[in-house]
C-alpha cells in the first residue's frame, strides 16, 4: 500500500476510533458493514405490502388511470423520511445506490415490471437541479439500472414549469399544480415503449399521473411507475 493511502486509512481508523459512526436514526453505533443506518432501524420499516389493483382502482376517481401499476417499497416514516433527507439534500450516494438495488429487485420480482423497455427518472425543473446539484430520481434510476440490465433515459421527460411545493396542498390542488409541468422532449424515444417511472416518494400520484399523462399522449405504450415510499397522508410527504 502506498504510504499516501496508507496514511488516510489510517487517519479514517483513528477519526472512527475517536467518533465512532452511528446511526443517523437512532444513534446506535454502526457495524463495520453497516452505512448510515443501522440494520436494526431498517429492519423496522414497513414495507407496502398492497401494491394491488385496489389502490389503483381508488386513483380511477380521476377518471382516467395513465399508470398501468405502482410499486413502492415501504410506507413513509420518520426512519424513510431521513433516508430521503439524506439522500436527496445531503447527496449521499450509497444510499441511493442501496435503495437502487432493492428497488431493482422489486422489479425483477414482477413480469409486469422486468420487462419494461426504460427507465425514465421523475425529472427536476433546471432551477432546482441547479440548486441541489442533481436529481435523486436520476440516481435511483442509475442504480436501477446496474442492477437489472434496463436503460436509463433522463432527457426524453422535462419538466417545464416550476411548481409550488406540494406538501401543503389537496389532492384536487396538487393535480392542478403538476397538471403541466411536464413535456416529452422526443416522442420517438419513447413510441411504443412500456416505460417506468422513477421517483422517491408517492403522496397522491398526482406527480406521476402528469408525467404519464404526457408521456401516453407522445405514444408510449405503457407507463408503471416504481417509487421508494408511499405516504399515508399529505402532511408528512416530501414529495414535490
Ligand atoms: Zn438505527
Amino acid at each position: 500500500m502506498p504510504l499516501y493511502n496508507w496514511g488516510v486509512s489510517f487517519f479514517n481508523a483513528l477519526l472512527n476510533f475517536i467518533y465512532p459512526p452511528i446511526c443517523i436514526c437512532c444513534e446506535a453505533r454502526l457495524q463495520n458493514e453497516e452505512k448510515l443506518f443501522c440494520t436494526n432501524c431498517w429492519q423496522k420499516v414497513e414495507p407496502v405490502e398492497s401494491n394491488n389493483p385496489d389502490e389503483l382502482t381508488a386513483l380511477k376517481v380521476w377518471g382516467s388511470l395513465p399508470l398501468e401499476k405502482v410499486k413502492s417499497l415501504w410506507w413513509f416514516d420518520d426512519f424513510i423520511q431521513n433516508v430521503i433527507h439524506e439522500m436527496k439534500y445531503n447527496r449521499k450516494l450509497s444510499l441511493a445506490k442501496k435503495l437502487g438495488v432493492d428497488l431493482a429487485d422489486s422489479i425483477l420480482r414482477d413480469s409486469d415490471f422486468a420487462s419494461a423497455d426504460l427507465l425514465i427518472p421523475v425529472p427536476l425543473h433546471k432551477y432546482k437541479q441547479r440548486e441541489r446539484g442533481f436529481n435523486q430520481s436520476l440516481l435511483l434510476a442509475k442504480s436501477i439500472a446496474q442492477n437489472t440490465g434496463l436503460a436509463v433515459d433522463d432527457k426524453v421527460l422535462k419538466r417545464v414549469q416550476k411548481t409550488q411545493v406540494q406538501a401543503k396542498l389537496n389532492a384536487e390542488q396538487r393535480m392542478k399544480n403538476v397538471d403541466t409541468a411536464f413535456e416529452v422532449v422526443d416522442g420517438n424515444r419513447v413510441k411504443n415503449k412500456k416505460v417506468i417511472l422513477i421517483d422517491d416518494v408517492c403522496t397522491t400520484g398526482a406527480t406521476l399521473f402528469a408525467c404519464a399523462n404526457v408521456l401516453l399522449n407522445a405514444g408510449c405504450d405503457q407507463v408503471l411507475a416504481v417509487t421508494v415510499a408511499k405516504a399515508r397522508d399529505f402532511e408528512h410527504s416530501s414529495e414535490v
